[in-house]
């Protein structure tokens, strides 16, 4: 039922696809649907497969979830979480995991071992090895733009026929289509994204929002057990749960997130630096700017193209500006109109310029002032009106 938008997405792309070559080419909109949507599973599939993809309202718990505290004691045995991409955020997530007792198994493009190694973690070449040890839970935390190969790449039958497949991506529908379209039917699926990272979320993650999706979990079964667990791992961090369609939650991130990335971007191109008065409101902005540039610029890049509703944001972002900027110089200008319609008569207007002319404020610069905006800031001394000398245009 809920895969209705998504099937909507589908056409949208396969329309387009099918477009007669001399069309102009796809837009980045339309890019991005196709990257979203290539893997959307046919519906057929869904109902083969028994997922159940049922429509999700937001709920946010600010305390334990009931559903999850209920299937998860004190007596379970801690699990075994696979990190496939231990970079920044990986690195960041494991040390909860291991804090709470989780064993940890990781594996990236690049060699961590010496890191692993120091700190207790079991860390793989490749993710072949990882997989022969068969996690109760597959943890993606590669970049964006990276998961689709890497998803790709992972050795599913060396896997548990339940795994769990979890990720932390900054968006969310893709993903999700990803897993349905890669995963067999037996492997669990839950979409999740912290809203936080090493910066905002260094000190704690208590009263932080925590976002996930139970995409396709087997009610009642020992995987739904450990995937509660595994959810169960934020919550004893004081995150906020928040339980959200992928759909839902990309709609919120392109307005929130989004935003918040692109203007810490803009900013960064200002070289903005800190002063002896800066105000409360400048030192946000400066903190922001850090944050914002501290993350990779492939995240940034993945949460504006695959996250379809990226696209309309940066045109309102281009939009605001534009109607803040006409506010200002629309007034200026209306300074300026006033300045050249009362002080130099027009052809056939020359009479009633220079009734008008009478009325001007002193304070308002002369068409050779109009030059110099400044003059606009630096009101000069009255002066004496010589209208004679207010040359007339020609008749
Ligand atoms: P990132 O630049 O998005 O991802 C870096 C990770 O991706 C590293 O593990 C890196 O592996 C791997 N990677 C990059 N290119 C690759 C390629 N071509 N092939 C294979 N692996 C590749 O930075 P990040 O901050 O660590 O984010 C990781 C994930 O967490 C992202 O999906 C992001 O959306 C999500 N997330 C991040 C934050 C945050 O605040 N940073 C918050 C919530 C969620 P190597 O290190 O081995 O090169």
């Amino acid at each position: 039922m809920a895969s209705f938008h998504i099937c909507h997405y589908k056409s949208t792309f396969q329309s387009k696809a099918h477009s007669p070559p001399n069309q102009s080419p796809p837009s980045i909109l339309t890019s991005q649907v196709a990257l979203i949507s290539k893997y959307t599973p046919y519906k057929p599939n869904c109902t083969k497969f028994n997922i159940s993809i049922r429509p999700k309202h937001t709920q946010i718990y600010n305390h334990v979830d009931q559903s999850i505290e209920s299937s998860s004691t004190a007596h379970e045995s801690p699990l075994t979480i696979g990190i496939v991409g231990f970079g920044n955020f990986g690195q960041f997530i494991v040390k909860v995991l291991k804090r709470q007792g989780h064993n940890v198994l990781a594996t990236s493009r690049s060699d961590y071992s010496d890191y692993c190694q120091q700190h207790g973690i079991e860390y793989f070449r490749d993710v072949d090895g990882l997989c022969s040890q068969q996690p109760d839970a597959i943890l993606v935390c590669c970049s964006i733009l990276s998961t689709e190969s890497v998803i790709r790449k992972i050795p599913i039958h060396k896997l548990k026929p339940n795994t769990i497949f979890a990720d932390v991506l900054s968006v969310k529908l893709f993903p999700r289509n990803l897993f349905l379209e890669v995963l067999p039917p037996g492997f669990g699926i839950v979409c999740t994204h912290p809203m936080f990272g090493p910066e905002s979320g260094k000190h704690s993650w208590a009263g932080l929002p925590f976002v996930y999706d139970k995409v396709r979990i087997t009610e009642n079964s020992i995987q739904e057990q450990k995937c509660n667990q595994l959810l169960s791992i934020f919550e004893k961090e004081g995150c906020l749960m928040v339980e959200m369609s992928c759909e839902e939650h990309d709609r919120h991130a392109a307005g929130s997130q989004f935003i918040t990335h692109t203007i810490g971007r803009i900013l960064s191109h200002l070289n903005l630096e800190s002063t002896p008065i800066s105000t409360k409101g400048y030192e946000t902005l400066l903190q922001l700017t850090e944050n914002t540039v501290s993350d990779s610029f492939d995240l940034y890049y993945g949460l504006f193209m695959y996250n379809v509703n990226a696209t309309g944001q940066i045109e309102n972002l281009d939009r605001a500006l534009e109607t803040v900027k006409q506010k200002l110089f629309g007034r200026l200008h209306d300074i300026l109109r006033k300045q050249i319609v009362e002080r130099v008569p027009m052809q056939g207007l020359a009479h009633k310029k220079r009734e008008v002319s009478t009325s001007t404020a002193y304070f308002l610069p002369n068409t050779h002032g109009i030059k110099d905006l400044n003059s606009l800031a630096m009101p000069s001394p009255p002066r004496e009106r010589k209208e004679e000398a207010v040359p007339l245009a020609p008749d």
